[in-house]
């Protein structure tokens, strides 16, 4: 049964620090002309209403997106991400906050496509209704890590893969391990973004897969941050997103918003 529900969780501190590092991945990757396939394997509901129930009850976005919004200062490694999601909210007033599918969807070209995946039934048919209308975006309703063996390799042998698992299962780690293990065989030069919480007194980090996988700190880059006391939600205090094949362009940036967080708000 899965019980994890992103709009609980929408434009808190880690989406703020996920979503900062897949936009400036994207953009890396656009430099070339040729076209990509993202993969978002763990998808959510695209589009989140912070002024809904679910967003109201521990307001996480407040600590997160909400801590910028207004800010006159915006620090460099945050400003195309805040400037994406401004789109979704053009009069000004924060309400609207972008999931990944629909961040991954706004940076389209005509030559790339998206594929979204997610288990969860209710965010399957939302996620048709939302994206009913849109080019070149494929739903896979299923398994995340199987879509990989589905969509990998695309025919420009350009990818970039999200993935954003719940870690709701005890055997999350070795699933992923497992996936990688198959999608790197499928798409080596593949890039692949991982994100993973950091939580008191549970083994959720990637220390034990780039090993596993045979990947050299030139091929595995793990950007970690940990909370303030403000940012801070129950026991996870920090988070971290693991890039596979980072492109050159990124780095800089990426580390520019790693060593750089949480930032002045
Ligand atoms: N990536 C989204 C974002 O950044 O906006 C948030 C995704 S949320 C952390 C994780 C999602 O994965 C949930 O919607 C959950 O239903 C879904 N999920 C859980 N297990 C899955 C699996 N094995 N394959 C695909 N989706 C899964």
């Amino acid at each position: 049964m899965l019980s994890y529900r992103h709009a609980f969780h929408a434009g808190n501190p880690a989406d703020v620090f996920k979503h900062a590092v897949l936009i400036a991945l994207v953009r890396a990757m656009q430099c070339k002309e040729k076209g990509i396939r993202f993969i978002d394997t763990h998808a959510g509901a695209a589009m989140y209403d912070l002024s809904k129930e679910f967003a109201q009850k521990n307001l996480e976005f407040e600590r997160g997106i909400g801590a910028w919004w207004n800010s006159n200062e915006v620090p460099d490694p945050l400003v195309d991400y805040l400037a994406a999601v401004r789109r979704h909210n053009p009069d000004g007033a924060l309400r609207f906050y972008p999931g990944s599918p629909q961040l991954l969807m706004d940076h389209q070209r005509t030559q790339d496509e998206l594929v979204i995946c997610e288990l969860h039934s209710t965010e399957q048919q939302v996620l048709r209704e939302h994206f009913e209308q849109a080019r070149k975006v494929r739903i896979h309703a299923g398994d995340g890590y199987a879509a990989l063996e589905r969509w990998l390799p695309p025919p420009t042998g350009r990818a970039l893969v999200l993935i954003d698992p719940p870690y709701e299962r005890k055997s999350e780690l070795d699933d992923l391990a497992v996936a990688m293990a198959g999608a790197l065989k499928r798409c080596a030069h593949g890039v692949f973004a991982i994100w993973y919480p950091v939580i008191e007194g549970r083994e959720t980090t990637l220390d034990r897969i780039p090993g596993s996988l045979g990947l050299d700190g030139e091929r595995w880059l793990d950007l970690r941050v940990m909370f303030t006391e403000a940012q801070r939600m129950g026991r996870m205090t920090g988070c971290g997103m693991a890039v596979v094949n980072c492109p050159y362009r990124a780095r800089a940036e990426l580390h520019a918003l790693a060593d750089g967080w949480p930032f002045r708000s």
